[in-house]
């Protein structure tokens, strides 16, 4: 007699380095979202969106083929046509690639752009770095002004605080392509004389993006790039002008700033002002939770005509993981404002269709239509916060009324039920009305 073969099925699992964003988590992300769009609303940036695919070159071009996000931590595929695509490993290449390619060179300039979305950085797991992860930034395209640098900083800076992190600005300036050069030879100079106290990817840097070697955490490279040489000493009168001129903006505003000749940022196209923002926690361990800097060669770089820019990005997760120990008070999205309550078959029925008929007029309504006991419904009204409770039973469909319960009194009406729109729109005015008043 033939067996039956047992197959064991794996079990399926998140993909290593990915998170589910739960319900619990959203009011977080509802909260940042709306931050995010007051503050580009405040300061005039409009949203754009750039899909999360694009063409490999792009990245190789921008963020720079020496780079460990491009030489180690993208997602990259052939299609089926062959064509060689990433799925973008950071916001700033895809906005300029968009740019240059809707002609906005020619809109009143500077272009400013905010977006908001999820990246891929095939980087190794662990708290607080995920491959897949999302960021907000806002990129000012078309004006080489300090005081579009100061502005973005502010942004980043006040936003972080709004979402009530306290946090502190890490700034430096890594000059431009005239004086850059200079100082990198020095630095590959003081490097190469203490080579043996390098770690292996750092010996490896020193070669292809020796600037890198500033950031290193490792013990012996860490205690190397304090004493390194100081890109601000190399500077020329055009990159020092801008530079002091950004930080006396910011000194005008209420912004906690730190220079920090260690911020060089890693990526191929930045110049002159480059921060990042950064928390510290009871250890006094720093975290970073975004940064930015100036890309003025960028748009040239990649294909259009030479036009200086500037712009930053924030990590979501980090700064809700910080959120979160900081225990932030973070309100659940507004509530519903009414809920439906049914008693049998018949009343379901009529409040399935009330339910439809409030929504479409535009009512914050919710309902639970699988729950059959009242107090079961009352129990998920009181949860949701709900103003009032429409409720329907055998007696309210015979006599067509309905009854409205204000959640708050726990008193209960009879009201007509044709009437039940109008009468609602009534009590939330009063209800607004009173709110307004007491200045919630
Ligand atoms: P970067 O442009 O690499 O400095 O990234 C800006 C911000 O994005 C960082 O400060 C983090 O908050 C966030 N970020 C970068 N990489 C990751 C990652 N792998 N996982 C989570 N957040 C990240």
């Amino acid at each position: 007699m033939a067996t039956k073969k047992k197959t064991k099925k794996s079990k399926l699992q998140l993909v290593k380095g990915m998170k589910d964003i739960l319900p619990d988590e959203q009011k977080y992300w509802d909260l940042i979202r709306d931050k995010v769009d007051n503050f580009a609303h405040n300061y005039g940036f409009s949203r754009i969106d750039t899909p999360i695919v694009e063409s490999t070159n792009l990245f190789k071009r921008s963020v720079g083929e020496d780079t460990d996000i491009v030489s180690k931590e993208m997602f990259s595929f052939e299609t089926p046509g062959k064509d060689k695509v990433s799925l973008r490993p950071e916001g700033t290449a895809g906005v300029v690639r968009s740019y240059i390619e809707h002609g906005m060179l020619n809109m009143p300039q500077p272009v400013k752009l905010f977006y908001m979305g999820p990246n891929f950085r095939y980087d190794k797991p662990q708290a607080g770095r995920y491959r897949q992860f999302w960021q907000f930034g806002f990129e000012s395209i078309g004006d080489d002004d300090p005081v579009i640098d100061a502005q973005l900083i502010i942004i980043s800076y006040q936003i972080l605080r709004e979402l009530g992190l306290d946090i502190e600005i890490q700034i430096n300036s890594i000059g431009d392509a005239e004086c850059r050069p200079q100082y990198i030879k020095a630095i590959k100079q003081y490097y190469q004389t203490n080579k043996n106290d390098l770690c292996s990817e750092c010996s490896k840097r020193l070669l292809k993006n020796p600037l890198r070697l500033l950031d290193c955490k490792v013990k012996g490279c860490n205690e190397l790039a304090e004493s390194a040489p100081q890109m601000v000493d190399y500077l020329d009168d055009d990159c020092k002008n801008h530079f002091m001129s950004v930080l006396e903006y910011l000194d005008e505003l209420d912004v906690k700033y730190n220079l920090n000749h260690r911020i060089v940022r890693g990526l191929d196209y930045y110049s002159k002002t480059a921060w990042e923002i950064i928390e510290t926690d009871e250890s006094g361990k720093l975290h970073a939770l975004g940064g930015g800097g100036r890309y003025d060669e960028l748009v040239h770089t990649l294909g259009g005509r030479p036009t200086p820019a500037v712009g930053f990005a924030i990590g979501i997760e980090r700064v809700i993981i910080k959120m979160q120990e900081k225990k932030v008070e973070v309100s659940k999205r507004k509530g519903y404002d009414i809920f439906i309550a049914q008693l049998g078959i018949e009343a379901r029925k009529k409040a399935l269709k009330l339910f439809e008929d409030l929504r479409g007029a535009g009512f914050n309504v919710v309902e639970s239509m699988s729950k059959k006991g009242l107090k079961d419904q009352l129990d998920i009204a009181n949860k949701k916060g709900t103003l009032f409770t429409l409720i329907l039973g055998q007696k309210e469909i015979a006599d067509e009324t309905i009854l409205l319960r204000d959640m708050d009194s726990g008193v209960q009406e009879v009201v007509n039920f044709n009437k039940i729109a109008s009468e609602l729109v009534k009590r939330l005015k009063k209800i607004e009305e009173k709110n307004l008043k007491a200045g919630k």
